[in-house]
Protein backbone atom coordinates (compact mmCIF):
# COMPACT_ATOMS: atom_id res chain seq x y z
CA UNK A 1 0.00 0.00 0.00
CA UNK A 2 1.07 3.16 -0.94
CA UNK A 3 0.89 5.77 2.23
CA UNK A 4 2.43 8.95 3.40
CA UNK A 5 2.32 10.14 7.07
CA UNK A 6 3.82 13.24 8.29
CA UNK A 7 6.16 12.70 10.90
CA UNK A 8 4.04 14.51 13.75
CA UNK A 9 0.85 11.91 12.37
CA UNK A 10 3.17 9.02 12.30
CA UNK A 11 3.83 9.65 15.69
CA UNK A 12 0.40 10.52 16.92
CA UNK A 13 -0.63 7.11 15.29
CA UNK A 14 2.07 5.11 16.28
CA UNK A 15 4.14 6.60 18.98
CA UNK A 16 2.07 4.65 21.86
CA UNK A 17 1.87 1.51 19.51
CA UNK A 18 5.12 1.23 18.66
CA UNK A 19 6.33 2.15 22.04
CA UNK A 20 5.06 -1.73 22.93
CA UNK A 21 5.96 -3.35 19.87
CA UNK A 22 9.79 -4.38 18.25
CA UNK A 23 9.78 -3.42 15.06
CA UNK A 24 8.67 -0.12 13.63
CA UNK A 25 5.89 -0.37 10.78
CA UNK A 26 7.58 0.78 7.63
CA UNK A 27 5.46 1.99 4.98
CA UNK A 28 5.93 2.15 1.14
CA UNK A 29 5.83 5.27 -0.70
CA UNK A 30 6.47 4.22 -4.22
CA UNK A 31 5.57 1.45 -6.71
CA UNK A 32 8.98 0.00 -5.79
CA UNK A 33 8.15 -0.26 -2.58
CA UNK A 34 11.08 1.47 -0.91
CA UNK A 35 10.41 2.56 2.44
CA UNK A 36 10.06 6.12 3.70
CA UNK A 37 12.36 7.05 6.27
CA UNK A 38 10.40 8.52 9.47
CA UNK A 39 12.97 9.51 12.11
CA UNK A 40 16.05 11.66 10.92
CA UNK A 41 18.60 11.20 12.94
CA UNK A 42 21.38 11.64 10.12
CA UNK A 43 22.46 15.24 9.61
CA UNK A 44 22.79 16.98 13.30
CA UNK A 45 19.80 19.20 13.21
CA UNK A 46 17.95 20.04 15.77
CA UNK A 47 14.57 18.16 16.61
CA UNK A 48 13.51 21.10 18.86
CA UNK A 49 13.03 23.03 15.90
CA UNK A 50 12.98 26.77 15.93
CA UNK A 51 11.63 28.96 19.36
CA UNK A 52 8.50 30.18 19.50
CA UNK A 53 10.13 33.71 19.17
CA UNK A 54 11.39 33.14 16.27
CA UNK A 55 8.31 31.08 14.69
CA UNK A 56 6.38 34.37 15.57
CA UNK A 57 9.08 36.59 13.86
CA UNK A 58 8.87 34.04 10.80
CA UNK A 59 5.03 34.85 10.68
CA UNK A 60 5.41 38.11 10.72
CA UNK A 61 7.64 38.40 8.24
CA UNK A 62 5.79 36.53 5.48
CA UNK A 63 4.00 39.50 4.81
CA UNK A 64 7.04 41.59 3.92
CA UNK A 65 8.09 38.28 1.26
CA UNK A 66 7.22 40.93 -1.35
CA UNK A 67 10.52 43.14 -0.36
CA UNK A 68 13.94 42.78 -0.85
CA UNK A 69 16.07 41.74 2.25
CA UNK A 70 17.10 45.12 4.03
CA UNK A 71 17.13 44.14 7.39
CA UNK A 72 20.60 42.78 7.15
CA UNK A 73 22.78 45.05 9.29
CA UNK A 74 20.49 44.94 11.88
CA UNK A 75 21.33 41.36 12.21
CA UNK A 76 24.60 41.96 11.53
CA UNK A 77 24.62 44.64 14.76
CA UNK A 78 22.79 42.10 16.76
CA UNK A 79 25.51 39.48 16.41
CA UNK A 80 28.02 41.93 17.02
CA UNK A 81 26.27 42.81 20.07
CA UNK A 82 25.76 39.11 20.84
CA UNK A 83 29.48 38.43 20.81
CA UNK A 84 30.29 42.07 22.15
CA UNK A 85 32.79 42.55 18.94
CA UNK A 86 31.60 45.46 15.94
CA UNK A 87 29.46 44.72 13.05
CA UNK A 88 32.64 44.93 10.37
CA UNK A 89 33.82 42.13 12.24
CA UNK A 90 30.49 39.82 11.10
CA UNK A 91 30.42 38.79 7.48
CA UNK A 92 26.89 36.44 6.92
CA UNK A 93 26.10 33.63 4.66
CA UNK A 94 23.10 31.32 3.58
CA UNK A 95 24.20 29.07 5.48
CA UNK A 96 28.22 28.54 7.11
CA UNK A 97 28.31 26.73 3.82
CA UNK A 98 28.41 29.47 1.86
CA UNK A 99 31.08 31.29 4.20
CA UNK A 100 33.36 28.35 3.16
CA UNK A 101 32.98 29.04 -0.54
CA UNK A 102 34.14 32.22 0.31
CA UNK A 103 37.00 31.63 2.32
CA UNK A 104 37.86 29.05 -0.78
CA UNK A 105 37.48 31.68 -3.28
CA UNK A 106 39.65 34.64 -1.04
CA UNK A 107 42.03 32.37 0.08
CA UNK A 108 42.89 29.19 -1.64
CA UNK A 109 43.02 31.16 -5.22
CA UNK A 110 45.41 30.27 -7.16
CA UNK A 111 46.11 26.75 -6.33
CA UNK A 112 46.63 26.55 -2.82
CA UNK A 113 46.27 23.80 -0.62
CA UNK A 114 43.46 23.32 2.42
CA UNK A 115 44.54 21.47 5.88
CA UNK A 116 42.30 19.82 7.41
CA UNK A 117 41.91 16.62 9.84
CA UNK A 118 40.05 13.48 8.59
CA UNK A 119 37.54 12.96 9.39
CA UNK A 120 35.83 16.32 9.57
CA UNK A 121 33.34 18.15 8.18
CA UNK A 122 33.35 18.19 4.69
CA UNK A 123 31.80 21.38 3.11
CA UNK A 124 34.93 23.25 3.44
CA UNK A 125 37.40 20.63 1.39
CA UNK A 126 34.19 20.34 -1.44
CA UNK A 127 34.51 24.36 -1.59
CA UNK A 128 38.52 23.80 -1.85
CA UNK A 129 38.13 21.03 -4.76
CA UNK A 130 35.83 23.14 -6.87
CA UNK A 131 38.63 26.41 -7.00
CA UNK A 132 40.96 23.64 -7.50
CA UNK A 133 43.15 23.71 -4.19
CA UNK A 134 44.74 20.88 -3.13
CA UNK A 135 43.13 19.58 -0.14
CA UNK A 136 45.22 17.70 3.10
CA UNK A 137 44.36 15.24 5.38
CA UNK A 138 45.74 14.69 8.88
CA UNK A 139 44.30 12.33 11.04
CA UNK A 140 42.57 12.79 13.94
CA UNK A 141 44.72 11.80 17.42
CA UNK A 142 44.30 8.89 19.14
CA UNK A 143 41.94 10.98 21.71
CA UNK A 144 40.03 12.39 18.62
CA UNK A 145 41.72 16.09 18.93
CA UNK A 146 42.77 17.82 15.80
CA UNK A 147 46.39 16.94 15.41
CA UNK A 148 47.74 20.88 15.12
CA UNK A 149 51.13 19.71 15.12
CA UNK A 150 50.78 17.38 12.37
CA UNK A 151 48.45 20.10 10.08
CA UNK A 152 51.57 22.87 10.39
CA UNK A 153 54.01 20.39 9.45
CA UNK A 154 51.90 19.24 6.32
CA UNK A 155 51.55 22.91 5.68
CA UNK A 156 54.29 24.96 3.63
CA UNK A 157 54.41 28.57 1.46
CA UNK A 158 51.08 27.52 -0.64
CA UNK A 159 48.74 26.75 2.28
CA UNK A 160 45.84 28.86 2.27
CA UNK A 161 43.79 27.84 4.58
CA UNK A 162 43.83 25.65 7.94
CA UNK A 163 40.46 23.89 8.92
CA UNK A 164 39.44 23.22 12.83
CA UNK A 165 35.94 22.20 13.50
CA UNK A 166 35.59 22.23 17.14
CA UNK A 167 33.21 20.19 18.68
CA UNK A 168 34.41 18.24 15.43
CA UNK A 169 31.92 16.18 13.20
CA UNK A 170 31.41 13.22 12.75
CA UNK A 171 33.07 12.53 16.29
CA UNK A 172 31.92 15.10 18.61
CA UNK A 173 35.10 15.76 20.31
CA UNK A 174 37.11 18.79 21.34
CA UNK A 175 40.33 20.30 20.66
CA UNK A 176 41.88 22.16 23.07
CA UNK A 177 41.83 25.60 23.92
CA UNK A 178 45.52 25.20 24.77
CA UNK A 179 46.63 23.43 21.89
CA UNK A 180 44.69 25.58 19.45
CA UNK A 181 46.62 28.83 21.17
CA UNK A 182 49.87 27.09 20.61
CA UNK A 183 49.06 26.21 17.30
CA UNK A 184 47.73 30.28 16.76
CA UNK A 185 51.35 31.30 17.24
CA UNK A 186 52.55 28.99 14.47
CA UNK A 187 50.03 29.45 11.69
CA UNK A 188 52.20 31.44 8.86
CA UNK A 189 51.11 35.33 8.59
CA UNK A 190 49.85 34.40 4.79
CA UNK A 191 47.51 31.74 5.99
CA UNK A 192 44.01 31.41 7.58
CA UNK A 193 42.19 29.37 9.84
CA UNK A 194 38.80 28.68 9.97
CA UNK A 195 37.61 27.53 13.19
CA UNK A 196 33.89 26.27 12.66
CA UNK A 197 32.03 26.26 16.25
CA UNK A 198 28.79 24.99 14.20
CA UNK A 199 28.04 22.90 17.69
CA UNK A 200 29.39 25.60 20.34
CA UNK A 201 26.68 25.60 22.35
CA UNK A 202 26.40 21.70 23.08
CA UNK A 203 29.47 21.99 24.96
CA UNK A 204 29.49 21.51 28.27
CA UNK A 205 31.23 24.01 30.30
CA UNK A 206 34.72 23.31 30.88
CA UNK A 207 38.11 24.53 31.34
CA UNK A 208 39.77 23.10 28.11
CA UNK A 209 37.62 24.57 26.07
CA UNK A 210 36.82 28.07 24.82
CA UNK A 211 35.21 29.71 21.64
CA UNK A 212 37.54 31.58 19.55
CA UNK A 213 35.24 34.51 18.76
CA UNK A 214 36.68 37.53 20.45
CA UNK A 215 39.95 36.48 19.27
CA UNK A 216 38.73 36.21 15.53
CA UNK A 217 37.95 40.26 15.72
CA UNK A 218 41.56 41.10 16.11
CA UNK A 219 43.80 38.38 14.90
CA UNK A 220 44.09 38.60 11.40
CA UNK A 221 45.02 34.72 10.63
CA UNK A 222 41.74 33.47 11.96
CA UNK A 223 38.22 33.42 11.13
CA UNK A 224 35.63 31.49 13.53
CA UNK A 225 32.38 30.75 11.75
CA UNK A 226 28.64 30.11 13.62
CA UNK A 227 25.77 28.51 12.28
CA UNK A 228 21.84 29.14 12.95
CA UNK A 229 21.11 25.54 11.52
CA UNK A 230 22.06 23.65 15.01
CA UNK A 231 20.74 25.05 18.35
CA UNK A 232 18.89 27.37 16.56
CA UNK A 233 16.34 25.03 15.22
CA UNK A 234 16.53 26.93 11.50
CA UNK A 235 18.38 24.71 8.84
CA UNK A 236 16.07 25.02 6.67
CA UNK A 237 16.53 29.06 6.65
CA UNK A 238 20.24 28.71 5.77
CA UNK A 239 21.79 31.03 8.02
CA UNK A 240 25.03 31.21 9.27
CA UNK A 241 28.17 33.81 9.52
CA UNK A 242 31.79 34.20 10.25
CA UNK A 243 33.54 36.73 12.87
CA UNK A 244 37.09 38.08 12.04
CA UNK A 245 38.72 41.21 11.46
CA UNK A 246 37.34 43.81 9.32
CA UNK A 247 39.97 43.21 6.46
CA UNK A 248 38.91 39.59 6.43
CA UNK A 249 35.29 40.47 6.74
CA UNK A 250 36.02 42.53 3.62
CA UNK A 251 37.79 40.11 1.84
CA UNK A 252 34.60 37.53 2.37
CA UNK A 253 32.11 39.74 2.02
CA UNK A 254 33.73 41.09 -1.59
CA UNK A 255 32.35 37.55 -2.37
CA UNK A 256 29.06 37.00 -1.51
CA UNK A 257 26.18 36.37 -3.55
CA UNK A 258 24.99 39.49 -3.04
CA UNK A 259 21.15 39.50 -0.33
CA UNK A 260 22.03 35.56 -0.06
CA UNK A 261 20.12 35.38 3.38
CA UNK A 262 16.45 35.60 3.17
CA UNK A 263 14.43 38.43 4.84
CA UNK A 264 12.41 36.04 6.79
CA UNK A 265 16.03 34.48 7.54
CA UNK A 266 17.03 37.33 8.78
CA UNK A 267 14.25 38.20 11.08
CA UNK A 268 14.08 34.44 12.58
CA UNK A 269 17.80 34.94 13.37
CA UNK A 270 17.37 37.91 15.19
CA UNK A 271 14.38 36.64 16.74
CA UNK A 272 16.45 33.53 17.87
CA UNK A 273 19.51 35.32 18.67
CA UNK A 274 17.93 37.08 21.66
CA UNK A 275 16.14 34.27 22.96
CA UNK A 276 18.90 33.11 25.19
CA UNK A 277 16.56 31.13 27.48
CA UNK A 278 15.36 28.94 24.97
CA UNK A 279 19.33 28.21 23.25
CA UNK A 280 20.09 27.25 26.99
CA UNK A 281 17.33 25.51 27.90
CA UNK A 282 17.97 22.77 24.37
CA UNK A 283 21.67 22.88 25.27
CA UNK A 284 20.20 21.45 29.12
CA UNK A 285 18.01 18.73 27.00
CA UNK A 286 20.46 18.16 25.03
CA UNK A 287 22.94 17.27 27.31
CA UNK A 288 20.42 14.61 29.13
CA UNK A 289 19.36 13.25 26.15
CA UNK A 290 23.38 12.93 25.50
CA UNK A 291 23.72 10.94 28.58
CA UNK A 292 20.71 8.87 27.76
CA UNK A 293 22.20 7.99 24.70
CA UNK A 294 25.40 6.61 26.87
CA UNK A 295 23.68 4.93 28.99
CA UNK A 296 21.35 2.73 26.13
CA UNK A 297 24.68 2.16 24.66
CA UNK A 298 26.37 1.04 27.73
CA UNK A 299 23.36 -0.97 28.57
CA UNK A 300 23.91 -2.67 25.01
CA UNK A 301 27.73 -3.16 25.27
CA UNK A 302 28.38 -0.39 22.35
CA UNK A 303 31.34 1.64 22.27
CA UNK A 304 30.90 5.54 21.94
CA UNK A 305 33.25 8.54 21.41
CA UNK A 306 32.75 11.06 24.15
CA UNK A 307 30.51 13.90 22.33
CA UNK A 308 30.33 17.58 23.07
CA UNK A 309 27.97 17.60 19.96
CA UNK A 310 24.09 17.04 19.84
CA UNK A 311 25.42 13.88 17.92
CA UNK A 312 27.00 10.53 18.45
CA UNK A 313 29.79 8.09 17.02
CA UNK A 314 29.11 4.65 17.58
CA UNK A 315 31.00 1.85 16.93
CA UNK A 316 29.09 -1.11 15.17
CA UNK A 317 31.06 -4.37 14.89
CA UNK A 318 30.56 -4.24 10.96
CA UNK A 319 30.26 -2.07 8.25
CA UNK A 320 28.12 1.16 9.33
CA UNK A 321 26.67 1.38 5.35
CA UNK A 322 25.00 -1.75 6.27
CA UNK A 323 24.03 -0.91 9.53
CA UNK A 324 22.52 2.21 7.97
CA UNK A 325 20.89 0.52 5.40
CA UNK A 326 19.05 -2.45 7.65
CA UNK A 327 18.45 0.86 9.95
CA UNK A 328 16.89 2.84 6.83
CA UNK A 329 14.82 -0.24 5.70
CA UNK A 330 13.15 -0.07 9.18
CA UNK A 331 12.39 4.33 8.67
CA UNK A 332 15.70 5.32 11.06
CA UNK A 333 17.74 7.86 8.85
CA UNK A 334 21.52 7.77 10.30
CA UNK A 335 24.75 9.12 8.82
CA UNK A 336 27.71 6.27 8.09
CA UNK A 337 30.82 5.78 6.36
CA UNK A 338 33.11 8.36 7.43
CA UNK A 339 37.11 8.30 6.38
CA UNK A 340 38.91 5.69 9.23
CA UNK A 341 34.74 5.27 10.59
CA UNK A 342 34.34 2.89 8.36
CA UNK A 343 32.59 0.44 11.28
CA UNK A 344 30.99 3.42 12.53
CA UNK A 345 27.51 5.28 12.81
CA UNK A 346 26.87 8.69 14.02
CA UNK A 347 23.50 9.14 15.19
CA UNK A 348 21.61 12.78 15.81
CA UNK A 349 20.45 13.02 19.12
CA UNK A 350 16.20 13.34 18.50
CA UNK A 351 13.36 14.15 20.28
CA UNK A 352 12.79 11.26 23.45
CA UNK A 353 10.15 9.53 21.38
CA UNK A 354 12.52 9.14 17.91
CA UNK A 355 15.41 7.81 20.54
CA UNK A 356 12.90 5.63 21.84
CA UNK A 357 12.31 4.21 18.18
CA UNK A 358 15.93 4.43 17.83
CA UNK A 359 16.68 1.84 20.54
CA UNK A 360 13.46 -0.40 19.66
CA UNK A 361 14.66 -0.79 16.13
CA UNK A 362 18.10 -1.16 16.67
CA UNK A 363 17.33 -4.42 19.17
CA UNK A 364 14.85 -6.10 16.74
CA UNK A 365 17.41 -5.25 14.05
CA UNK A 366 20.71 -6.17 15.73
CA UNK A 367 19.94 -8.90 17.43
CA UNK A 368 23.30 -10.65 16.99
CA UNK A 369 25.51 -7.72 17.87
CA UNK A 370 28.57 -8.69 19.02
CA UNK A 371 28.74 -7.75 22.94
N1 LIG B 1 29.63 23.19 10.27
C1 LIG B 1 29.54 21.93 10.69
C2 LIG B 1 30.70 21.33 11.41
C3 LIG B 1 28.40 21.17 10.49
O1 LIG B 1 28.35 19.91 10.92
C4 LIG B 1 27.32 21.76 9.83
C5 LIG B 1 26.09 21.00 9.54
O2 LIG B 1 26.01 19.80 9.54
C6 LIG B 1 27.41 23.08 9.46
C7 LIG B 1 28.58 23.78 9.66
C8 LIG B 1 26.20 23.75 8.91
O3 LIG B 1 26.39 24.46 7.83
P1 LIG B 1 25.27 25.51 7.44
O4 LIG B 1 25.44 26.69 8.36
O5 LIG B 1 25.61 25.82 6.04
O6 LIG B 1 23.93 24.88 7.58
Amino acid sequence: MTMRLPRREWFRQFGAAAAAATVLPVFDDSAAGSPVPLVRLNRNESAYGPSEKAKTALREAIAEACRFPEDEDELRAAIARHHNIHPENVTLGCGSTEIFRMAAEAWLVPRKNLVVAEPTYSAISDAARVVDAEVRRVPLTHAYAHDLESMLSRSDSRTGLFYICNPNNPTGSLTSKSEIEAFLQQVPETARVILDEAYHEYVSPSGAYASWVSRAASDPRLVVTRTFSKIHGLAGLRVGYAISSAENAERLSARRLPMSVSSVAVRAAGASLSDSAYIKKIAALNENHRQEFFNQANARMLRWLDSQANFVLMAVGRPGNEVAEILRAKGILVASGFPRFPQYIRVSLGLPEEMRAFWRVWDAAMPHHPM
